[in-house]
């Protein structure tokens, strides 16, 4: 047995969590896979996969049960997420977006917005986060777009840049800053946004090195009204609910990073097992073993990080900040080289669209750079180490 079927039989799902990854398992080999180069070629959004993961329920399994789903672990969402990857790593963020954008909702929300917006969400609707702008990126404190009490209503002025699923999303969690708080950090505010909501428009999508069927919005807020009933929270409490959405989305993306690295080294074992030079086939050259040695071991500590990490979430722990980092950071570094040596052992056919490496190392390059650049999680990694 490999080390990786051990890995994954150690993992003891509970009887109905099985029987919810074997249904994605089936869903990423029969519909996810087959559609992934074609989307990637013509970025035609794919949603024939995605329409098939909704049509599970698989946004229902991040959602209470008095919401309209159908409650599994997170540990449980981040495998899905790593199996959808690495069918089509596009699918895979389009999917992991809806948990990042919506999971604050749950875990944030009140009860009057749970009840009406969830239902949305777990009946198929596409959710989105919104943060970064275009003079706001690794700062997100930076952000200008502001939030107007007005009556009953919000008023929206200003823009965001790189929102994932922006175009097309049923509800996005946007933040802002409230317009009668002066205090660059603590005007920071979040809300709602409903899909059609007239004042916002979608300004472009971006043409991407890779994640290519997948949406990346430029929005446009110009007096855009929004109920203050969908405002979460307090004005002002937006960063304190920023913070904690990221932790849970930075394991969501690892997840997803981690899914491009498994398809990375499936293609790389099966390549180098079957091509032949100077009469051996490749991983007999003893140079190649080292390689495979060291990237098959670096993807099953990874794994293993991340199933530590799921573990203190599903446990209820409240502080797994820099676990969850140290998460996104190892995964996507690794995503990014496991590519680009599966690219390295597929000779000259590894630079060729006839073969997935090809795009693998496309769409693992953006994992470094959102959800905080890697450079970002170090420094917050290495400070987190000062003595005071
Ligand atoms: C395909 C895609 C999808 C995305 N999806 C979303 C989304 O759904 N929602 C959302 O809100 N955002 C999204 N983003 C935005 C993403 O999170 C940002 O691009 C990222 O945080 C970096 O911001 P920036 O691009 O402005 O780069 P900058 O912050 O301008 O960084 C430029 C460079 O400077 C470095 N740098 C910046 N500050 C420091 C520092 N203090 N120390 C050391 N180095 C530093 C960075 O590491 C980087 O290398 C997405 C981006 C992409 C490309």
């Amino acid at each position: 047995m490999n080390i990786f079927d051990q890995l994954a039989r150690q993992r003891n799902w509970p009887e109905e969590e099985r029987i919810v990854l074997d249904q994605v398992q089936k869903l990423a080999d029969e519909i996810i896979e087959p559609n992934a180069a074609r989307c990637d070629e013509t970025s035609e959004f794919p949603w024939e996969s995605v329409n098939a993961l909704m049509a599970l329920g698989m946004n229902g399994i991040f959602v209470p049960a008095e919401y309209g789903g159908t409650p599994m672990s997170y540990a449980l969402y981040l495998e899905c997420t790593k199996i959808i990857a690495a069918a089509c790593a596009s699918t895979g963020v389009i999917y992991a977006t809806n948990f990042n954008g919506m999971k604050p909702l749950v875990d944030f929300g009140n009860e009057e917005q749970k009840k009406r917006l969830l239902p949305r969400i777990t009946a198929g609707g596409i959710g989105a986060i919104a943060i970064t702008e275009q003079t706001a990126g690794s700062d997100a404190t930076g952000m200008q777009t502001r939030f107007t009490p007005d009556g009953d209503d919000i008023v929206i002025n200003g823009s965001k840049t790189f929102i994932s699923n922006g175009d097309i999303a049923e509800l996005i969690f946007l933040f802002g800053k409230w317009s009668e708080i002066d205090d660059p950090k603590g005007a920071i505010s979040a809300l709602i946004l409903e899909k059609g909501t007239p004042g916002c428009t979608v300004l472009r999508t971006e043409k991407k090195m890779g994640h290519r069927a997948a949406s990346t919005a430029a929005l446009a807020f110009e007096n855009c009204r929004v109920p203050r009933a969908n405002l979460i929270g307090e004005p002002g409490t937006g960063l304190a609910t920023l913070l904690v959405a990221l932790n849970k989305s930075r394991p969501s993306m690892a997840a997803h990073a981690l899914g491009i690295a498994r398809a990375a080294f499936k293609d790389m074992v099966a390549y180098t097992n079957e091509r032949k030079q100077s009469g051996r086939h490749i991983l007999d050259f003893q140079g190649n073993q080292f390689l495979v040695a060291d990237l098959a071991s670096e993807l099953a500590l990874n794994e293993c990080w991340l199933d530590y990490v799921a573990g203190l979430v599903d446990a209820g722990e409240p502080d797994f900040a820099l676990e969850a980092s140290i998460a996104k950071l190892r995964a996507s570094d690794l995503a990014m080289r496991m590519a680009t040596e599966a690219v390295q052992m597929h000779g000259g056919y590894g630079y060729c669209s006839d073969y997935r490496v090809e795009r693998l190392m496309r769409d693992a390059k953006v994992t470094q750079i959102w959800e905080g650049t890697n450079q970002i999680h170090r420094q917050y990694i290495g400070r987190s180490f000062r003595i005071k």
